[in-house]
């Protein structure tokens, strides 16, 4: 096994050890890898070793390594932060968004996705650490936006996202997560057909799956350090 398979294997059994542990089904969790930062030849790899579903945040940085990689059915989803001059192109090269967190970036995206394509997955970003720097809308206007967005023709909301501020000591890691859960089921109490809690890393999956996660956006731990990527030679930004 090279790295990014071993890899793979390890966060694979870290999502199953984690569901069981929860009381999960082994399965009730999908793994996103983040490829940001990482070559093409680095999805390649990964998608050798059976991952279909990749992230990004850098558009023409995915852009040059969706060109590089079209012999491969893989799936790609946007999960950073979107200018709103930028909604075209992510419209017609992502099967899902993860960072939707305003209106009109969702009408953009909408009236902007190519019709011979099904709707674009969308997930509306919540700002569930209430960050001032984080991107994200509050948590008390997401339940409006998701029905903003679920009326769209479009779009297909699937849920939320949202990246807890790092951990400080003695704070209690489970909270963000657990109120992102239940943003999730008050959706569900209006109506909303969502089935996705986008959240966990790699430091905190096992976290965000005790939870409720269904989906973990894993980088670090499959491709390895994004500073040691960063000044090898063979990648280019
Ligand atoms: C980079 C990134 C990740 C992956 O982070 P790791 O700590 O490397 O697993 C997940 N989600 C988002 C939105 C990111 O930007």
């Amino acid at each position: 096994m090279d790295t990014t398979d071993a890899n793979l294997a390890a966060v694979r059994k870290r999502i199953a050890a984690a569901c069981t542990a929860a009381g999960r089904a082994t399965d009730a969790v999908q793994l996103l890898a983040v490829s940001k930062t990482f070559g093409p030849e680095a999805v390649r790899a990964a998608a050798h070793a059976g991952q279909q579903a990749f992230g990004e945040n850098y558009l023409q940085e995915a852009l040059a390594k969706q060109a590089a990689l079209t012999d491969l059915d893989l799936s790609w989803h946007f999960i950073g932060p979107i200018q709103s001059n930028k909604t075209r192109e992510i419209a017609e090269h992502f099967s899902w968004v993860h960072s939707v967190d305003r209106l009109k970036i969702a009408e953009r995206l909408s009236a902007q996705r190519p019709d011979h394509l099904p709707p674009l997955n969308v997930c509306v970003q919540v700002n569930i650490s209430g960050e001032a720097s984080k991107s994200g809308c509050l948590p008390a206007d997401a339940a409006q936006l998701c029905q903003a967005v679920a009326g769209l023709p479009r779009l297909r909301l699937r849920g939320l996202m949202a990246i807890p501020a790092p951990s400080t000591a003695g704070a209690d890691t489970h909270a963000p997560f657990r109120a992102l859960h239940q943003l999730l089921i008050a959706l569900r109490n209006q109506g909303l057909e969502v089935d996705t809690l986008s959240a966990g890393m790699s430091d905190d999956l096992e976290i965000a799956i005790a939870a409720g996660s269904t989906m973990v956006r894993v980088g670090s731990a499959i491709f390895g350090s994004r500073t040691a990527a960063a000044t090898a030679p063979q990648t280019q930004h």
